[in-house]
């Protein structure tokens, strides 16, 4: 897919023909998917992973980028959701991740903290009682009134280069023994046996690990996750503003950041054609496109050429948290991360393989009380 991110270079493996035998078989190859195969080869656990298209073609490599702790939902929010402990065993559980994240790739992860924005009267409230929420709990959180607006900055949160975490997570997978395949849709699935087009994976264990389009693969989900479409472009590099951190507004439907090269990446208001944007289609329309860009041209004030405009499918529940669940006997299925999965599908993905080695991870219990 043309993202900001993509950079041409990837030559990927081969697709899957015959019969193979494994101990783990992860059908979808985006960041939750390739961190449950970082997790079970650490187990010393045999893994098969496929992916419809080529690794990371879904949200997982077309991203905004942006490393958030918590879910979708802020903070005081989720509070309602999950009860006031769990809530901020999440938060902190994703503050891990993102922590794990820059441990292992330090070059693709700048931590610069996110800002949330608040573009009116109700929201900026909205900001005052999250802000109040996250001091009582302890978690870092400052007010913010400078170049981007007036809302609060969450100096632990980060960006990253997705696509790139993904390519190597998985050029290291493969290094470390995990068989991985391209296009190679899973067009059948029962427990220990998935078949592709042209092959056939035997094994102990199936993990989806799919956000967008889960719902595709198991159509008994459909009640509660539901595929969207988030949109987004990109410009060439420019010197017109610097933009320092991820900043998230309007009740964060809309989100930019400028990347270290100067392009500047933005997303957003698939709200204004919201049942047009509940589709399983990954084409950009003109009516998203001609928001963002004038959003761009006017908020932001940029003017430079926009290079890439994109658009990829994310899963959304009525929950506000994901789905993991053994579909059938030792099948399982993950995804529905509301359109902010970098951090909880991956701890989300090494959850479902600490389950498969034989142990509870915290966020699977966590979830599992809860859904
Ligand atoms: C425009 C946009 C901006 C976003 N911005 C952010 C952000 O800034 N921060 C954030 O945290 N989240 C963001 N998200 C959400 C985030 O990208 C996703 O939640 C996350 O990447 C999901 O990763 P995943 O690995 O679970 O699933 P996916 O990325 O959906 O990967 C699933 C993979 O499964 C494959 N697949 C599908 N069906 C099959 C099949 N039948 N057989 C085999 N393979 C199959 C697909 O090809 C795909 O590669 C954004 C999403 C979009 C679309």
């Amino acid at each position: 897919m043309n993202t900001v991110w993509e950079d041409h270079r990837w030559t990927g493996p081969s697709h899957l023909r015959g019969t193979k035998r494994t101990d783990v078989c992860v059908i979808g190859l985006g960041g939750s998917g390739l961190s449950a195969i970082d997790s079970l080869l650490d187990h010393g656990i045999n893994v098969i992973g496929i992916d419809a298209s080529q690794i990371a073609s879904g949200a997982a490599g077309a991203n905004g980028g942006f490393l958030l702790a918590g879910t979708a939902r802020f903070y005081h929010q989720m509070i309602s959701t999950l009860g006031h402990e769990r809530a901020r065993q999440l938060y902190l559980m994703t503050l891990d991740e993102i922590d794990r994240m820059q441990i292992e790739m330090p070059d693709l992860v700048r931590r610069v903290g996110s800002l949330r924005i608040a573009m009116n009267d109700a929201e900026l409230a909205d900001c005052e009682e999250q802000y109040a929420v996250m001091q009582r709990d302890g978690l870092l959180v400052e007010y913010y009134d400078d170049s981007e607006g007036k809302g609060l900055l969450i100096p632990t949160d980060a960006v990253f280069n997705p696509l790139a975490r993904c390519r190597r997570l998985a050029e290291d997978c493969m290094r470390r023994g995990a068989q991985l395949f391209e296009y190679s849709a899973a067009i059948d699935i029962h427990t220990g046996l998935v078949h592709t087009e042209q092959g056939i994976i035997i094994c102990k264990h199936i993990v989806a690990a799919i956000d967008g389009k889960l719902d595709l693969l198991f159509p008994a989900l459909n009640q509660r996750v539901r595929t969207a479409r988030l949109q987004m472009l990109s410009t060439v590099p420019t010197t017109e503003v610097h933009i320092e951190r991820a900043v998230y507004a309007r009740w964060g439907y809309e989100y930019w950041q400028q990347l270290l090269d100067g392009r500047v990446a933005l997303g957003g208001f698939r709200d204004h054609a919201m049942e047009l944007e509940w589709t399983h289609s990954t084409e950009t329309t003109d009516l998203i496109q001609n928001k963002l860009t004038t959003f761009l041209r006017e908020h932001l004030k940029v003017h430079a050429t926009i290079e890439h405009r994109w658009a990829a499918s994310v899963g959304y529940t009525t929950s506000g948290l994901p789905i993991i669940e053994e579909v059938m006997p030792n099948v399982w299925a993950m995804g529905g991360y509301n359109g902010t999965g970098n951090v909880i599908g991956a701890l989300c993905g090494c959850g479902v393989a600490e389950l498969i080695a034989g142990k509870i991870a915290p966020i699977i219990s966590l979830l599992r009380t809860l859904t």
